[in-house]
């Protein structure tokens, strides 16, 4: 009797942990229809609508693929995957387009992703096929063709899913020249993809203007989200703009330290290996070998006296 009680006992904790292990693994809910899903680590997160016309989705992982689609199953049921768009060409961003496109799915993407992406998913997918951190049957045989957006546009779109409208917006050159974010205006939720990193140093290079990054950030804070997915790191249902403007606060800072480091005669090699400390707030955050580069392109951004 009583060894009856334990086992009750245990098979009730297994149940509930199965249960929490479930929702951290799955779509977290953030309007009717609207979902998002939480990257491993600082993994890339990808955001769903799920319509009566269809599903879309917003950003996908190749090698968290299989979690991915669970998830976005577990909520869309077997409702098709209608548009896949992404936030820019890099690979943790596209590179399961072409699995949803052999499923009937149309990539959506700005002229300019098309641009940057076709010269660069066959170097990508070699790599990762060399590196082995997907099922190879996911790229052996494939082509950039099935990854690349069917409709493309020039500055925006309008996905009409019926209940749920998703505007894809081209935001030019800020992380790399490619950003796309999707605007759902009715429920005011936006994916930024790559725009937005929370609370980790944000990859930026000689591909970026950080310059033009602060001003699409300031503008999308304008719009009072209700609910905002970063590309990478943490996010909860009504987060609103605060993380937009934490990352500009983030770049105004580095800019002011740049400056003064290179106001006080540092060169830009000392400032790359010195400028952390100075960062207050954000010295702390993860990702720190993303420091050097954006120090630098900052650096070159600064007006020539
Ligand atoms: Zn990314």
């Amino acid at each position: 009797m009583k060894q009856r009680g334990i086992s009750r006992y245990f098979a009730f904790l297994l149940f509930f942990f199965s249960i929490a292990a479930f929702s951290q693994e799955g779509a977290i809910k953030l309007a009717e229809g609207v979902y998002a899903i939480k990257g491993p680590g600082a993994g890339i997160n990808t955001g769903v609508v799920v319509g009566d016309r269809g599903v879309f989705v917003f950003a996908c992982d190749l090698r968290d693929y299989d979690r991915r689609l669970q998830a976005i199953r577990s909520v869309a049921g077997d409702r098709p995957i209608r548009f896949v768009a992404n936030g820019h060409h890099a690979g943790d961003d596209t590179m399961c387009n072409h699995l949803f496109a052999e499923q009937g799915a149309v990539v959506v993407g700005s002229k300019e992703l098309a641009r940057q992406l076709l010269p660069y998913w066959p170097k990508r997918a070699a790599q990762e096929l060399k590196q082995g951190k997907v099922k190879r049957e996911y790229l052996e045989g494939k082509n950039v063709a099935m990854a690349m957006p069917a409709i493309t546009f020039d500055d925006k779109i309008t996905l009409d899913l019926g209940n749920h409208v998703v505007e894809l917006i081209s935001l030019g050159k800020t992380h790399t020249p490619d950003t796309i974010i999707a605007w759902l205006p009715k429920e005011k939720i936006l994916f930024v993809g790559d725009l937005l990193f929370v609370e980790h140093h944000p990859t930026v290079d000689d591909r970026s203007d950080v310059g033009n990054w602060q001003r699409a950030l300031k503008t999308l804070a304008g719009w009072s989200p209700a609910s905002v997915v970063p590309g990478h790191g943490a996010f909860a249902p009504g987060n609103g703009a605060k993380p937009l403007l934490d990352q500009d606060r983030y770049f105004e800072t580095m800019r002011a330290k740049v400056k003064a480091m290179k106001d006080a005669g540092k060169s830009v090699e000392e400032i790359k290996k010195g400028v952390q400390p100075e960062l207050g707030e954000f010295a702390k955050w993860p990702r720190e070998r993303a420091i050097p580069a954006t120090a630098e392109q900052v650096y070159r951004e600064l007006p020539a006296k």
